[in-house]
């Protein structure tokens, strides 16, 4: 079972003068990124760090951190990369939970460190590595192994620690032929979100470039798409969403790309179409979960009729539905989508009980992962998917997905952006209630008005809220829960 490793310094012996990495300060060759890799996990081993141990890192992308993570895979010991957007109490908590003895992380991130943790600068690493030249001893790495503990997104509770193993990280792996060594990588999402992560992964692996920007913003996108001539990038929804909004879009020269991905949000089918539309190349979407257990994948360019689906279970994956008792669905019906596959999470760092209720296992007694989302597969067999059991609203006795109002209010030409939510109500239990955010002259109780008219009875929204923004996370989903509290 080679390392990660092992791929990188063929690539660096290769091709050793070529751009591995560029963030919007520097840049760094093969060459030199396969000498700080292994300047760093030098230092790291003489520290005692190895297999069952971590590195625990902090900060906005930059080629220090994307070298200290491969750094961490290359002695053996779990990266984990902390959510930088988490309050400081939050982050120590992480860092406590990793267990890792050295913190890399960003000067300007105010966390405290526990005793038997060094902090280490991400911006002066030069301070701590040992001469120039050092490099790493072997390591061998079982499948089994892991080789990140990663945060969920948070966006339900408290972030969970994931860990991954090299099991895992050999599949990411497996897409480094979708890239290819000549594919030139742009990613803006935080790199310690798994979102990055299968990009960078096996973008690195075929031997290409990444290109990486600290903190998105959609025109410098473009700019750094035709300045790099960008082959590839993995964007959430919202980004997308920006990137189109912009007057000159059509203005840029994307002929370079070859493929866009999106995943980690609700993708409107109108934005795929958009985005088909007006965007070279091809455009798949993944639906996935940190956690692993299966995913499915839309290849929107090969189903220009499946955009409101996020496709067909991936290869060597199953999914099933499950009923709130935990039996299988019948064909068509809806449920909870548990899966299982090779990207499957050994278990959540530490907390055995998240762990089994995460657990579900089919009557040969095979685990599953549950997902906490509700869908249904259409008659071709793509995942049509609805809400998180989480936000699905019961009134009266009905059940009401949020996402069919979501898709009602979206149509109004007045709406740009909306989120629907569950708040409780005396007599039916619960009832939905809307957040929009309006073009300018859009008036709030005409669009109440009409989506009412074409929702069911049981359906009807109780209220609507204009906002000039939703409450987002940093990786873009929509905050429901800040909107339940804004309402309670
Ligand atoms: P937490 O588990 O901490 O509450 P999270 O579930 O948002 O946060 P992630 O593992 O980053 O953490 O996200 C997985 C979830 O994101 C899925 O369960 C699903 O709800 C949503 N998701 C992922 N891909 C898609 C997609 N293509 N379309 C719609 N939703 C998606
Ligand atoms: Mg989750």
């Amino acid at each position: 079972f080679a390392d990660h490793s092992e791929l990188l310094r063929a690539h660096a012996a290769e091709h050793p003068d070529k751009l591995a990495i560029a963030d919007e300060d520097e840049r760094i060759s093969w060459g030199e990124l396969d000498a700080l890799v292994e300047r760093i996990a030098a230092k790291l081993q003489a520290d005692g760090v190895g297999k069952g141990g971590a590195v625990a890192i902090v900060g906005l992308n930059s080629i220090a951190y994307g070298a200290v993570f491969l750094a961490a895979i290359r002695t053996g010991a779990a990266a984990a990369p902390l959510t930088t957007s988490a309050t400081p109490e939050a982050l120590t908590a992480m860092l406590i939970d990793s267990g890792a003895r050295h913190l890399f992380a960003d000067p300007a991130i105010p966390m405290e460190v526990p005793a038997g943790v060094e902090r280490i600068s991400l911006h002066d690493l030069n301070a701590w590595l040992p001469p120039e030249g050092a490099r790493a001893a072997p390591v061998q790495v079982a499948p089994e192994d892991s080789f990140n503990i990663i945060y969920s997104s948070g966006t339900t509770g408290t972030p969970k620690g994931i860990v991954q193993s090299h099991q895992m990280r050999w599949n990411y792996l497996s897409r480094a032929a979708v890239y290819g060594p000549d594919a030139v990588a742009l990613l803006s999402t935080p790199h310690y979100s798994n979102t990055t992560l299968v990009s960078f992964l096996p973008c690195l692996g075929a031997g290409g470039t990444v290109v990486l920007m600290k903190k998105f913003d959609a025109r410098r996108f473009l700019e750094l798409s035709e300045r790099y001539r960008v082959t590839h990038t993995m964007l959430v929804p919202v980004q997308y969403r920006r990137l189109m909004a912009l007057p000159d879009f059509d203005d840029f020269d994307l002929s370079s790309y070859r493929a866009k991905f999106c995943t980690s949000a609700p993708f409107a089918a109108e934005l795929k179409r958009d985005i088909l539309d007006r965007w070279p190349g091809g455009l798949v979407e993944f639906y996935g979960m940190t956690e692993g257990g299966a995913s499915c994948m839309l290849v929107a360019h090969e189903h220009p009729d499946k955009l409101h689906t996020v496709g067909q279970v991936a290869p060597n994956s199953e999914m099933k539905l499950i009923d709130e008792d935990g039996n299988e669905v019948p064909p068509g019906g809806v449920g909870e989508v548990v899966g299982r596959g090779p990207m499957m999470m050994t278990g959540y760092n530490g907390r055995p009980d998240a762990t089994r209720a995460a657990e579900w296992f089919d009557k040969d007694g095979r685990r599953f992962i549950r997902h906490g989302d509700v869908g249904r597969f259409d008659k071709d067999g793509f995942m049509i998917l609805m809400d998180r059991t989480k936000d699905m609203i019961i009134s009266g006795g009905f059940n009401i997905y949020p996402s069919d109002l979501e898709a009602v209010l979206a149509a109004d030409p007045g709406v740009i952006e909306v989120a629907v939510v569950g708040v409780p109500h005396a007599d039916w239990g619960e009832t939905p209630v809307g957040f929009v955010v309006l073009r300018p002259g859009a008036n709030k109780d005409d669009v109440l008005t009409a989506a009412n008219g074409k929702l069911g009875k049981t359906q009807r929204l109780s209220a609507l809220h204009v906002v000039d923004q939703l409450p987002r996370s940093a990786i873009g989903k929509v905050l429901k829960r800040e909107l339940r509290d804004r309402l309670a």
